[in-house]
This record gives structure tokens, C-alpha cells and sequence, in this order.
């Protein structure tokens, strides 16, 4: 049999498409099978609103990726008109806060400083495929010992605070040091934002430090919208792809990896059809991965269960209103409107939104991330990410989707009253949809949860973390490897690499 080609890669979402242009211009001769029609996974209009800037190491792999980015100001939305602008500059957010507290504004500055030194510490670690420990290897250890000084780095005093709080609430830690609940409902939000976590669930501190590690080590700065949108984004690493000799073959839905010798070797299409490659690589969601691609029959039975309890159901539902004219919020001038608004006013209201997730109901008053589009234009549209709509829904989605979108509209009118009237048209593409259209087990924002037991060395289990699995020849790129997803291409840059030390 020979190998028709060096990598196949399945799936062309933007992490996919990152490590087969890294492996490409390397010189290996790649095809990516996509079972959709088109390219980019979930980098669609239809699912992504506000992203971090591609890391200087990724972009830097693959030649330069000449994609540009705005800066976006976050605002808390209050329905009494007191809203909270931050731009993600220290000393212009404490003036805003100061405007509210100033107690808040100088312990802002502190919190601020800590968890950036924090993120960065951690972010540090993101370039590089954790260790496995299991290995008995000198890099290995050498890696686990790196971040330990990382870490150690930031002086005692900060280690022990770290230490302190790794395993923390961000509600805990916001309500210690704050006093605004709108505040503290923004910083709630981004810690919570694409998880199944509240702000009282342990972690969710965590979360928010991982978010910040690829935000410019910042809680409000790093927040972008691509120039062009998210088409422009895949229009980019198409070309990038077409210099590179990457072969993309859409429509083409894998069934199966084919193993010889406990070896994977290629690929079978649903519509039959068999590829070879010396290696293969999954862009596929790791449930999808281990129990569709690799199949359970080559799976052992402490594998098969630590898959089986990979948690990731998706809790973001994205709803995206066409409108006639631009909607009035009260008391927003046109800054305020370019910003990301977010709709999340204290860590209470978070968390009753929260409470209902947890038996997969719905709360009729989520929270939310609105990005107001072509606000200048005949045409302006409001994209929003709805946080905790659950994933198969108790209600079901079939029968609730039109009342929920109707709660998130009446939810909105309370801060733009004239918000119905704007309306042309709504479509919502809820968890459910997302797995059956873009096949992401759960429709998960990461691919699966990140949380402690999920995270650097266990992501996605124990045993598969360096974007290896558990069958020679078979790797993972995708969100659901180290450090997680988001619009960064770590993933696909770091599998790339691990890749090429296999070689
Ligand atoms: C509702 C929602 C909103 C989000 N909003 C944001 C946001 O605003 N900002 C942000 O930064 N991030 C956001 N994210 C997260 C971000 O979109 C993802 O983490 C990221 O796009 C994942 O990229 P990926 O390349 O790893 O995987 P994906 O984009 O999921 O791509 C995987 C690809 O593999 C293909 N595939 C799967 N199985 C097969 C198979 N058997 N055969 C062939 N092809 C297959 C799929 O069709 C898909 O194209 C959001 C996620 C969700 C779910």
C-alpha cells in the first residue's frame, strides 16, 4: 500500500487549516478533508462575534497572516442608563471607575496587575505541548519544572496568592474586592463566557485567567473584531493554503481512520471512498475523534470511559437580528455602540441565569454579548452570544426556540426600548445546532470544558495531551487539545510542531 499522501488532516477549521500550512511548508504534501461546504468551522459570521488577535508565534509559523484587527471597548450595560465603558488602558479605566467608586478604581488597578502577572505566568506555557509526566522523560520534566518557575517567578507573596487562588469562584474573589455590581457582573461574565460554570462554580477564576493569557494578559484589552469579518479571516488562510500546495477537499465527510498494525494509515469517507497518509490528524472534536474516527473497538476500557465522561455541552447560543435601523439604547453615544455590550449587570443575576443550566433548562433571562454591526449603514444587524442555553435543552429547542428568542428580545428592549420595532428578521443557532451543522460534539465553544481536570496536561484526557492519541499516527489539532479554543490557531500550531518532532 503506499501513502498517497505525507498528512491528512480532517476538518478545515481555522486550527486545522493552521497545522496543515505549517506541516505544508515544511514541505509535506497535505490534504484536508472537510465534511462541510465550506471552510473555517466555527470562524462564521453565524457563530463568532468578538475574538483575541492571532498569537505572533502562530502568525509567524506560517509565513505571516495578513489579517487586521479593531480594538473593541467593553461596556456593562445598566438599565438605569449608568453604564460602565472600559477600554483595557489602566489609567483611563480607573478614571471611568473612579466615576463610580474610587475605592474600586485603585483596587481595580491592583486586581488588574495580579491576574495579568498571573495570565502571563500561565500564557507563558500555552506555546509549547504540555509535559507527560508519564513519560519518565528529561524534557518532560524539564518542561513541568519551567512553569513551576514561572510561577515561582512572581515572588513568593504572589506564588502563595496564585496558589490561593487556582481552584477559586471569580465570585468570591470580585465581591472581595469590589463593590459596583456592574463591575463585578462584567468581570463575572468573561469568566464565565463559553463554560458551563457560574461565578460560584469553583474555576471559574481559572477560566477567566486562561481567557486573559490569549487577551493580551488583559481582563478588558485584547478584545477584537477582524477587519472584513470572519469570511475575510478564512479568505486569508485559504490563500495562505493555495500558496502552500494544501490540498481542501469540501463535502467530504470522514467516517472512519484506517489502521493497519495498530497504525492509523488513512482515511474512509462516508461516501466510501479511501485516502492514505503517513500520518493523520483530527481537527474533529475529541469525543468525535476517539469514538467515530478511532471507533471504540480500538479503544481500552479506561480510555473508553475517560471519553465517555469528557464533558461538553456547549452553552453559547448565538442569535443574530437583522434590523432596519439602528436601534436607540438608552443613554449610549456611537463609542458606546462600537463597543462589545454586555448584558450580565451583577454576579447574581449571572447566576440565576446559571441555575437552571445545571438540569440543562433554560433561564428566559440569560446574559449577553452584543456586537451592533453596519451600525452606519442601510443594513445594521445585532449579533448576539447568548450564555446559557443549554445544550438539549429539557424544554427541547424545537418547542421553546421561538419564545427564547423572543425573551432575549424583550430582555434587550429593557436597555434599546425600541428594539422590536428595528426588527427584520432573527435566526438563532442554538448548541443543538451547531453539533449537528458544524459537528462539535455538545456545540461546544472549546470542544470541552475548561476546567481544572480538563486543562494542560489532562487536556483532553490523560494519556492523549501532547496531541497524540492513543492509536500511532493519529493526532488532534483541534479546540479540544491544550489550551483550548477561541480564535488563537495555538492548537493547530502546537500539533503542527509536535508533528514534526515525530518525524
Ligand atoms: C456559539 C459559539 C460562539 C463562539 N464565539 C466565539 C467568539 O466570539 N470569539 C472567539 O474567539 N471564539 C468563539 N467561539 C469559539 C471558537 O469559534 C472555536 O473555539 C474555534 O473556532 C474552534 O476552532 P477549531 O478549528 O478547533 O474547530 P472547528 O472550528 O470546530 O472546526 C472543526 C472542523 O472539523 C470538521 N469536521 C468535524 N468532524 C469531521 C469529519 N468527520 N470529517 C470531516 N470534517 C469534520 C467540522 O466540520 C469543522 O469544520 C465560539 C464557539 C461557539 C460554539
Amino acid at each position: 500500500m503506499s501513502d498517497n499522501y505525507d498528512v491528512i488532516v480532517i476538518g478545515a477549521g481555522h486550527n486545522g487549516l493552521v497545522c496543515a500550512n505549517i506541516l505544508a511548508k515544511k514541505n509535506r504534501k497535505v490534504l484536508i478533508c472537510e465534511a462541510r461546504d465550506n471552510c473555517g468551522g466555527l470562524l462564521e459570521e453565524s457563530i463568532t462575534n468578538f475574538v483575541p488577535q492571532i498569537p505572533m508565534s502562530v502568525s509567524s509559523s506560517l509565513g505571516g497572516l495578513p489579517v487586521k484587527y479593531k480594538a473593541k471597548s467593553s461596556i456593562a450595560l445598566s438599565e438605569s442608563g449608568q453604564h460602565i465603558r472600559l477600554v483595557g488602558n489602566q489609567h483611563i479605566d480607573h478614571k471611568v471607575i473612579s466615576g463610580f467608586s474610587s475605592k474600586d478604581a485603585d483596587r481595580y488597578v491592583e486586581f488588574h496587575d495580579k491576574m495579568s502577572s498571573f495570565s502571563k505566568a500561565l500564557g507563558s506555557f500555552m506555546m509549547a505541548s504540555p509535559p507527560r509526566i508519564m513519560n519518565n522523560t528529561f524534557s518532560d520534566y524539564f518542561k513541568l519544572f519551567k512553569l513551576g518557575m514561572n510561577v515561582r517567578m512572581l515572588g513568593k507573596k504572589k506564588f502563595n496568592e496564585f496558589a490561593r487562588m487556582i481552584g477559586l469562584n471569580i465570585a468570591d474573589e470580585l465581591e472581595d474586592n469590589f463593590e459596583n455590581t456592574l463591575l463585578q457582573g462584567l468581570i463575572a461574565h468573561d469568566a464565565v463566557l463559553g463554560s458551563n460554570l457560574g461565578p460560584r462554580s469553583p474555576g471559574s477564576l481559572i477560566n477567566l485567567l486562561f481567557r486573559m493569557a490569549t487577551h493580551d494578559n488583559s481582563i478588558f484589552g485584547g478584545i477584537y473584531e477582524i477587519d472584513g469579518g470572519s469570511k475575510a479571516f478564512v479568505d486569508t488562510l485559504l490563500d495562505i493554503s493555495n500558496k502552500n500546495k494544501v490540498e481542501i477537499k469540501t463535502s467530504s465527510s470522514v467516517k472512519r481512520c484506517i489502521t493497519e498494525n495498530d497504525k492509523a494509515v488513512g482515511v474512509e469517507l462516508h461516501n466510501g471512498e479511501k485516502i492514505y497518509a503517513k500520518k493523520i490528524i483530527s481537527n474533529a472534536d475529541p469525543r468525535s475523534t476517539y469514538f467515530s474516527l478511532l471507533g471504540t473497538e480500538n479503544l481500552d476500557t479506561d480510555v473508553k470511559r475517560r471519553i465517555k465522561h469528557h464533558r461538553s455541552k456547549g452553552k453559547v447560543a448565538k442569535l443574530s437580528l437583522s434590523l432596519n435601523k439602528q436601534p436607540e439604547f438608552i443613554n449610549c453615544d456611537k463609542d458606546d455602540l462600537e463597543s462589545r455590550m454586555v448584558i450580565a449587570p451583577s454576579i447574581d443575576y449571572i447566576e440565576e441565569a446559571f441555575n437552571p443550566s445545571k438540569f440543562d433548562k433554560l433561564s428566559m433571562e440569560p446574559i449577553l454579548e452584543m456586537k451592533l454591526k453596519n451600525s452606519d449603514q442601510s443594513n445594521p444587524a445585532l449579533d448576539i452570544q447568548v450564555q446559557y442555553a443549554s445544550y438539549g435543552a429539557q424544554e427541547g429547542w424545537d418547542n421553546i426556540k421561538d419564545n427564547y428568542v423572543d425573551a432575549v428580545i424583550k430582555l434587550i428592549e429593557k436597555y434599546a426600548p425600541d428594539i422590536q420595532s428595528c426588527i427584520e428578521t432573527k435566526a438563532i443557532v442554538t448548541p443543538d445546532d451547531i453539533e449537528k451543522n458544524f459537528h462539535v460534539t455538545g456545540g461546544h465553544w472549546h470542544h470541552g470544558e475548561i476546567q481544572i481536570d480538563q486543562l494542560f496536561m489532562l487536556r483532553p484526557i490523560p494519556g492523549a495531551s501532547q496531541y497524540r492519541t492513543h492509536l500511532d499516527g493519529l493526532y488532534m489539532c483541534g479546540a479540544g487539545t491544550h489550551p483550548g479554543g477561541g480564535l488563537t490557531g495555538i492548537p493547530g500550531r502546537n500539533a503542527a510542531q509536535a508533528i514534526l518532532e515525530d518525524a
